[in-house]
């Protein structure tokens, strides 16, 4: 299929949290171009340069706007960017995450709320910092569509601590959101992937945990190095093509959601 009548064909899709080409945003960008849409990505930070030297392994060229979600200030300019730039959009892609190690390790009872609050904030609320930002916009598609990535937070897993309810918190705002915006013919909704080897992942110390043991679990088997079928479930809910589907998480895990044991 050629770009012109991709999936994508004619849309401007927003991709936030692509750092190394290891990023799942990334894998979601490329596959995004190759079906069609102008992508625009965000880095944050110190990553920022790293955002823009791998914006450069696309296959097509991609502006890199800066919008750390903790600054209303970069949503602002974020906005006005997009907003000069396209008038609309009809994407966005949320792949953003982060919570200090204190989160992290397997004792929930261990960080503090200083922590925790940097964690929800960074990892949870920022969807609705940015959706908030760019409704406009969204709006302005007439039909639009927001993703966001997320880890199957109806459990408890290892180590994973604060990022799991962070993670809660994200599924559940995703619902609201849908709600609220269902209304503005934006929909909402979310991609639980299982592990891939990413900067973010190896932050999570249960992460090798998950590794050795996701591949045996899962019926239709995982690989950790594999990003694209995450970024197939992306590009497939930024189309057209769940015109009627909101408020949903997606499991993109080879199945280990629906195994008992
Ligand atoms: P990644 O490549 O490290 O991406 C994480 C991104 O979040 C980075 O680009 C990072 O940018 C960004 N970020 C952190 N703080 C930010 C802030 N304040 N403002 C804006 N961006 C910020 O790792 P990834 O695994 O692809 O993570 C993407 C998403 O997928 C995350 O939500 C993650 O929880 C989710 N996910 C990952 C896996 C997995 O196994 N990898 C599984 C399920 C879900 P900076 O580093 O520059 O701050």
């Amino acid at each position: 299929m050629s770009p012109s009548n991709g999936l994508l064909s004619g849309k401007r899709i927003l991709i936030t949290g692509v750092l190394t080409d290891a990023s799942l945003a990334f894998g979601v960008a490329r596959l995004a171009q190759a079906q069609g849409a102008e992508v625009v990505l965000s880095g944050a930070g110190r990553g920022l340069s790293l955002t823009r030297r791998t914006a450069r392994k696309l296959d097509a060229p991609a502006d890199v706007i800066e919008i750390d979600v903790t600054d209303p200030a970069h949503l602002r300019a974020a906005a006005a960017d997009l907003e000069a730039r396209w008038g609309r959009v009809d994407g966005i892609l949320h792949a953003i995450g982060f919570a200090p190690q204190e989160c992290l390790g397997g004792d929930i009872l261990r960080a503090e709320w200083e922590e925790v609050a940097v964690a929800l904030q960074v990892s949870a609320y920022s969807l609705k910092a940015l959706v908030g930002a760019l409704r406009p916009l969204l709006v302005a598609a007439g039909s639009s569509s927001v993703v966001a990535l997320d880890f199957d937070a109806r459990v408890a897993w290892p180590a994973y601590d604060w990022m799991g309810v962070a993670k809660a918190a994200l599924e559940s705002l995703a619902r609201y959101l849908a709600r609220d915006l269902g209304p503005h013919g934006v929909r909402v909704n979310l991609v639980a992937a299982g592990p891939v080897r990413t900067m973010a992942a190896k932050s999570i110390p249960s992460f090798k945990g998950f590794e050795d043991t996701w591949g045996a679990r899962a019926p239709l088997g995982w690989d950790v190095n594999d990003s694209e079928p995450v970024a197939r479930a992306c590009v497939a809910l930024l189309s057209d093509w769940f015109p009627m589907t909101t408020g949903e998480m997606v499991h993109v895990d080879g199945g280990v959601h629906a195994m008992g044991a």
